[in-house]
């Protein structure tokens, strides 16, 4: 068992700043924190020291700035604290060296926004994530920016679009008379899935190590129909992995509260605490990396694409959200008295109207290229977003449409025939698993978020198009005829979400196709794919949101877009390419082998002669079929527009891939198992429990 007294012991956090830096400097600190000014020189300095000094205690050698660039991982630069001046050896790091970094920033990938000759980007401390020591580095979370302040990063935005919603959120908490509250901030807890392989397997595997997932393989006798493995023993390799996964993150300060087994053979879940939207990103971040890093540890590999089995549950990552006041007010904490607390009724109707004025953000933010073959595949969630909010919840902000002018009597909200609430949508019987957002009592839990991804992308724009909504309630609020009576303002404010937007809400069954022609009707979107999602980045309505919340300038966008769009293209290639190699040189030789073992039995019965007609054929159809794909990649190549490319590849060669994986799937468990050169799903999924 791990040592709980360790908790937090490689985090700078604020604990340690208190102890170790002069109080005037730490005061000073706080109160920069709080006013979110610059940090001045002095202070910088100190801090700086103080940081060394404790780094050195923990034998930290280097520090490097820590980013996060839009490849959606961590980038960092490694520096050593050791210096020379005047021939003598000296450890060194001024505030200056705290604060600001240059890393050579040519390599990461910008969508155009510097060219080549003006190449520098810069790394700027984030103090409001805490530096923290891994192996023998101090890691400091800073954003990343480009010569002339442009976004390079997803982190960046994510801090404004913190500033931006707490400011909106604010006004109307300060609207309804609680004048302490002086910033809102959104929390979240982000649920991460991943599948455990074993790691010979793996390396057996060339689909699995190149591209992240099983580009072909059929289910096994056995797959999750029992749902033994949710919740069911955790395997003891598993379990020892996971205690060395906790013990390093409670070091890091980070307590992940469950580790159950999920849905699906072997794959998990952690979730740790909910924190701060900026420090939980960030907390994310490392918890992918140690998970991956540990299980190579225990010969394992840790597997975070969103789909690496076809037929399986895919992993995603479910995003917890909530808005909490400075005060430790939880503004979607419905209180013992919903119906009483118009606070709560407002925020959950912005939520609403954010919502259903912004599906194809959230739709677009929550993917990547991996996630097209997890969302809308009849598993956790369709790519339809919509919101479940429990009936409880639901029937009351329905009862403002029906009932809407008695509403204006503060009494009258009694009147909606909700005497008691104390049955809250905690509970798992009021539970949609197939709602992609769905209140769960004190927050909404977003669960389309591919479990690969950085959680920042989806953060950004809950939190900017939420800040929109709230802004023009603000702006109604203020000005209102009942300006006098907030009470009666709100509720004419919610009535009109109401009315104009509750076709978002939704509470059946996600998977059934009934849903999709429903949603048709509503006129609710349904974009299949990760790839034409994008182009909600193009939408002149989009660009004004951001730019108005300054959160992106239409060429941010831009570039981002086209960072996206190149990262879709190459993925797809590498699978293709892997897919190709595959068939070429392990499909079609399993094939051979199993017709060559068939024919040298000798006598060759009517049944056998079938299948070796069979399996001829099926040689000729997959070389036909590979070499179409050859062609359609050799046209492609020449296409420069990458949102053109990833298009043609959706269209043209995605198709070819499917055709051939269906083609071999039906045969693969019908061959003799010593001719396959691979793991199949069978070891894949049940070689850790023995
Ligand atoms: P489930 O699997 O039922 O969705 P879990 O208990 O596994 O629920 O995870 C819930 C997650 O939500 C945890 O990470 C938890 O810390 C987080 N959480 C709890 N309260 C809040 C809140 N107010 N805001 C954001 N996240 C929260
Ligand atoms: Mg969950």
């Amino acid at each position: 068992m791990f040592d709980t007294s360790n908790f937090g012991t490689k985090v700078f956090n604020e604990k340690v700043m208190k102890e170790k830096l002069p109080s005037p400097v730490y005061k000073k600190w706080v109160e920069t924190m709080e006013k979110k000014d610059a940090l001045d020189r002095t202070t910088a300095d100190a801090i700086a020291h103080a940081m060394k000094e404790w780094a050195l205690e923990h034998n930290c050698t280097h520090y490097c700035h820590w980013f996060q660039p839009l490849t959606g991982l961590t980038a960092q630069k490694h520096d050593a604290f050791i210096d020379t001046k005047d021939g003598e050896t000296i450890l060194k790091f001024s505030g200056k060296s705290l604060i600001k970094g240059e890393p050579d920033a040519s390599s990461f990938p910008n969508g155009g926004l510097r060219s080549t000759f003006e190449a520098r980007g810069y790394t700027y401390w984030d103090c409001s994530s805490p530096a923290f020591i891994r192996d023998n580095v101090l890691y400091i979370p800073t954003i990343f920016v480009g010569f002339h302040g442009e976004t390079l990063d997803t982190k960046w935005p994510l801090l404004k679009s913190i500033d931006a919603i707490s400011a909106q959120a604010t006004r109307i908490v300060n609207a309804f008379g609680d004048k302490e509250v002086t910033s809102v901030t959104p929390y979240i807890g982000l649920e991460q899935e991943y599948f455990l392989v074993d790691r010979e397997m793996f390396l057996k595997r060339e689909d699995l190590f190149l591209t992240g997932r099983t580009l072909f393989g059929t289910l096994p006798s056995k797959g999750q129909e029992l749902d033994d493995h949710y919740f069911g023993a955790i395997p003891e390799r598993v379990h020892e992995f996971m205690k060395d996964v906790n013990s390093q993150l409670w070091e890091l300060g980070i307590y992940a509260k469950s580790e159950h087994n999920e849905v699906a053979p072997a794959q998990f879940e952690l979730a740790p605490i909910f924190n701060s939207a900026n420090v939980a990103v960030d907390q994310n971040q490392i918890i992918m990396d140690v998970l991956q890093r540990t299980a190579l540890k225990h010969n394992l590999v840790c597997l975070l694409h969103e789909k690496p089995f076809k037929g399986v549950n895919g992993s995603g990552k479910h995003n917890n959200w909530s808005l909490i006041t400075n005060t430790g007010i939880n503004l979607f904490d419905p209180g013992k008295d919903p119906h009483d607390n118009i606070q709560f009724l407002i925020f959950a109707c912005a939520l609403i109207q954010a919502i259903d004025d912004h599906p194809e953000l959230i739709r677009m933010a929550s993917s990547n290229p991996g996630n097209d073959f997890r969302l809308g595949a009849n598993e956790a969630p369709p790519a339809i977003v919509s919101i479940f909010l429990g009936k409880t919840i639901e029937n009351l902000l329905n009862q403002f449409i029906e009932k809407q002018p008695r509403t204006y009597e503060k009494t009258s909200l009694n009147e909606f025939g909700i005497s008691s609430l104390a049955y809250l949508p905690h509970d798992s019987s009021d539970r949609n698993r197939t709602s992609p957002i769905a209140f769960t009592g004190n927050k909404f839990e977003f669960r389309m978020l591919g479990s690969s991804m950085n959680a920042a992308s989806l953060n950004v724009i809950i939190n900017t198009i939420m800040a929109d909504s709230l802004k023009d309630i603000a702006d109604k609020l203020e000005n209102h005829k009942y300006r006098q009576d907030k009470r009666k303002a709100a509720i004419d404010i919610c009535v009109n979400i109401m009315k104009a937007h509750n076709r978002i809400l939704f509470d059946g069954n996600g998977y059934s196709n009934e849903w999709v022609l429903e949603a048709k009707r509503r006129g609710l979107p349904n974009i299949n794919t990760f790839i034409e999602s994008l182009s909600i980045l193009e939408d002149k309505d989009t660009i004004d949101l951001f730019v108005r919340h300054h959160i992106f300038s239409i060429e941010e966008l831009k570039s981002h877009a086209d960072v996206q769009y190149s990262n879709y293209v190459n993925i797809r290639l590498i699978e293709c390419r892997t897919f190709l190699h595959l068939v070429r040189g392990s499909i079609i030789p399993t094939l051979i082998h199993e017709i060559s073992m068939i024919r040298s039995i000798g006598i060759t019965p009517q049944a056998l002669s079938k299948k070796i007609e069979q399996y001829n054929l099926l040689i000729e159809k997959l070389s036909n079929y590979a070499d179409e794909l050859d062609e359609v990649l050799n046209s492609i190549v020449s296409i420069s527009n990458k949102k053109e490319m990833g298009l043609c590849i959706l269209k043209q060669a995605m198709p070819l891939l499917d055709t051939m994986r269906a083609l071999y799937d039906s045969v693969e468990n019908h061959l003799a198992i010593e001719n396959i050169s691979y793991p199949i799903y069978e070891n894949l999924f049940f070689g850790l429990d023995y």
